[in-house]
């Protein structure tokens, strides 16, 4: 295993007296991302095993959004000025972006936002009324001037990826397109073992951040109203928290302190789609103004994943774990039984890695290994037989099985994303 960041990098701690945890902390203990001054504050990289917690919950969602219409799309993080001038995000929200760079008589600016990247793709092409709702989703890049003050971990960065989509519909169309997302939401947290503790319905609130148009925000105001009533959820109004351009509904979370953030955020808004003069031709011909839903189910990767990482202690269920089995062999002769069951999970797509002598003794490595959810110590027995016995991260030890059938029943558990360790 690559020295430094495997199990045997590790250098977490038992604290079982404590069961708030702090996501900066175990980032660090558990090898999952870190920081560098250098790079800056607010700036965090991803080490091996973060990266594989993080590629997980980018192909989970990446697979939800495939199978409920979505189509993805790349765009660059950049943009011209203009194009923020056309959103209002120039002057409504500068004070969150970073500042322009010029390049060759132009300025350029680090995208605060990807929907006007998302308004542009739309207009690019010609839209019929059978073409909608146009469901657009990228997992892509933007940035926010957070001040230095108040960074720290992934809840506060100035890099953020965020898990983002815009449902190009007709106005008849936005509701249920909206309740739709709400569903996703909450089918997605049920897998990730997130729970929402509020939802809130974001209001615009006094000052003159918001764009002026009262007929628009009342128009988008009722629609997530009824989307709210129909979906059953208790929700509260709260003024001074909906986005410059409408109001929204936030999914709340809140962390071990009780904190409470926004994860997830759906919206219905008929201003950006008059701001880049988008339409689709409906059946008599006409030209028609689409509305944009913008959604997100996990929000930014960045404060989804510090999210899992304090709700799950650093104990991932075993489909988001960084490493999913650990081999073991008790000594040097088993090595190569060890290596083998390795080479047979890596084939079935799952993680896996071999913990051997050389990483200390037989009970050092499986306390190293105490968080990866299964564990298979290899002895002469098992060896000869060709058998694994797995002891699984919960303390239990199933029966020894042909190393074959142990390994199709984890990846079973793993593909099935279940927050069970074994079934039965
Ligand atoms: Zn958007």
């Amino acid at each position: 295993m690559p020295r430094g960041f495997g199990v045997s990098g590790t250098r977490l701690t038992i604290r079982e007296e404590t069961t708030v945890h702090d996501h900066r902390k175990l980032g660090r203990e558990l090898d999952l991302f870190d920081t560098d001054p250098l790079i800056g504050s607010g700036l965090p990289y991803w080490l091996p095993a973060g990266a594989a917690v993080r590629q997980a919950l980018e192909q989970y969602i990446l697979g939800v959004e495939r199978r409920a219409g979505y189509r993805h799309v790349y765009s660059p993080v950049l943009g011209k000025r203009e194009l923020y001038e056309i959103s209002g995000h120039w002057s409504h929200y500068s004070e969150d972006m970073f500042p322009p760079m010029d390049l060759g008589g132009e300025q350029l600016v680090l995208r605060p936002s990807l929907c006007p990247h998302h308004a542009l793709i739309y207009r690019s092409r010609a839209h019929s009324y059978r073409e909608l709702p146009l469901r657009m989703a990228e997992l892509g890049g933007m940035h926010r001037s957070e001040l230095s003050g108040v960074l720290g971990g992934l809840t506060r960065v100035r890099a953020i990826q965020l898990n983002d989509a815009h449902i190009f519909c007709t106005p008849e169309q936005a509701a249920g397109e909206a309740l739709g997302a709400l569903e996703l939401i909450r089918r997605a947290y049920a897998v990730l073992g997130i729970q929402a503790v509020r939802y809130r319905l974001s209001l615009p609130g006094a000052g003159g951040k918001y764009v002026a148009d009262p007929e628009l925000w009342e128009r988008s105001c009722k629609l997530l109203t009824e989307v709210l009533e129909a979906s059953g959820v208790p929700y509260e109004a709260v003024e001074g928290e909906a986005a410059f351009y409408g109001p929204k509904i936030d999914v709340q979370i809140a962390d071990g302190a009780g904190r409470e953030s926004t994860l997830s955020t759906v919206q219905i808004d008929f201003h950006q789609p008059e701001r880049f003069d988008l339409h689709y031709i409906s059946a008599d011909g006409a030209k028609h103004r689409p509305v944009m839903v913008h959604r997100s189910i996990i929000g930014s990767v960045e404060r989804a994943v510090a999210h899992l990482i304090e709700v799950h202690g650093g104990a991932f269920p075993a489909w988001l774990a960084p490493v999913q089995l650990v081999a073991v062999p008790i000594s040097e002769a088993e090595v190569p039984a060890a290596a083998a069951l390795v080479e047979q999970c890596l084939d079935q797509g799952l993680r896996a890695e071999l913990a051997g002598p050389e990483h200390g003794t037989l009970g050092a490595r499986i306390r190293a290994a105490r968080l990866v959810p299964y564990q298979a110590v290899i002895g002469a027995r098992e060896a000869s037989a060709g058998a694994v016995a797995l002891r699984l991260r919960d303390g239990r030890r199933p029966e020894a099985l042909p190393a074959g059938e142990a390994v199709g029943r984890v990846a079973a558990v793993v593909a099935a994303r279940s927050s069970e360790l074994w079934g039965g």
